[in-house]
C-alpha cells in the first residue's frame, strides 16, 4: 500500500496532550487504519475526544483511514454544532479513581459523589470495573485511557486536589448532582440521620456534650457530626460551587 498523509487538527484544549505546541499534525501512514488509532497516536486519548470531523463529515472512533485525509479532533464541551454526533456523554454520576487520586476521591465524596476507590487494584481490574459498573474512570495516567473498551473516561490536567475537583464536576456536569455531607469519606456508602441516643457509647465526652446531630455511615458505620473541620470544609464546598456558578453564568 502507498504511504498516504493524515492531516489532523486538533481543537479546543486538546492540544494539552500534544507533544509539540502546534494544533496540527502531519502522520505518514502505510496501512488502514482507524482513526482511534491515528488519533491516539498523537497522545490524545480517545475518552477525551467528543467529535471527529474526517474530510468534513462527523466519524466514529471505528472508521478507517486509507488515503490523504484531513481530520478536525474537537474535545468535549465546545459549542459545536452537530449533538447527534457527539461520541462522548456528558453527564455520568458514578466513578472510580486511579489509585492516586485520594484527595480528590475525598473531595468528590465530600459533595456527595459516588466513586470508587481501590489503590491495590491493577490497571485491568481499573478498566474492567469501569465498564460492568458504569463508572467513569479518573485518572492521571493516560495510558489508562487508551484502552479500547475506555469510553467517557476523563484525564485530570491540574494536580492539585481543588483544581481536579472543580474540573470533574465542569466535565460531567454534576454541579446540579452535588449533595453535601451525604456520603462517607472512607468507604463510599450512603450516610443516615441517627438519634444522638443510637451512638452516644460511640462519642468522645465533649462531643457527647457540644453536639447533637449526627449521621452514620450505611457502610463501615462511621459516625459524622460538624465538628471542627466542618466549617473549613464548608468553605471548601462553598469556594468549589462559587468558581463554577461564576463559570457557567460567563458563558451563557
Ligand atoms: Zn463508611
Amino acid at each position: 500500500m502507498n504511504p498516504f498523509t493524515v492531516r489532523l487538527k486538533f481543537h479546543g484544549d486538546l492540544s494539552f496532550f500534544l507533544k509539540s505546541n502546534n494544533a496540527i499534525v502531519e502522520r505518514q501512514i502505510r496501512r488502514k487504519t482507524s482513526i482511534k488509532d491515528v488519533i491516539e497516536s498523537c497522545g490524545v486519548p480517545h475518552p477525551e475526544v467528543d467529535l471527529i470531523l474526517v474530510n468534513g463529515q462527523p466519524a466514529n472512533f471505528a472508521h478507517v483511514v486509507e488515503r490523504d485525509t484531513e481530520v478536525g479532533v474537537y474535545p468535549i464541551n465546545t459549542r459545536i454544532l452537530l449533538p447527534e454526533n457527539r461520541l462522548q456523554t456528558i453527564h455520568i454520576e458514578k466513578f472510580i479513581s486511579d489509585g492516586h487520586l485520594g484527595k480528590l476521591v475525598r473531595d468528590l465524596r465530600l459533595l456527595g459523589i459516588d466513586v470508587v476507590y481501590d489503590p491495590p487494584a491493577e490497571d485491568r481490574q481499573l478498566v474492567d470495573r469501569s465498564r460492568t459498573d458504569n463508572r467513569a474512570l479518573l485518572t492521571r495516567d493516560r495510558r489508562l485511557l487508551m484502552y479500547g473498551i475506555v469510553q467517557h473516561d476523563y484525564y485530570l490536567r491540574s494536580q492539585k486536589p481543588l483544581e481536579q475537583t472543580i474540573e470533574v464536576l465542569r466535565r460531567f456536569d454534576l454541579l446540579s448532582a452535588v449533595a453535601s455531607f451525604t456520603r462517607c469519606l472512607h468507604c463510599n456508602a450512603l450516610l443516615e440521620q441517627v438519634e444522638k441516643s443510637e451512638v452516644i457509647e460511640q462519642l468522645e465526652p465533649l462531643t457527647k456534650i457540644y453536639y447533637q446531630k449526627f449521621r452514620r455511615c450505611t457502610g463501615c458505620g462511621q459516625i459524622y457530626w460538624p465538628g471542627s473541620h466542618f466549617d473549613k470544609l464548608r468553605a471548601r464546598i462553598e469556594g468549589i460551587r462559587a468558581t463554577l456558578t461564576a463559570e457557567f453564568q460567563s458563558e451563557n
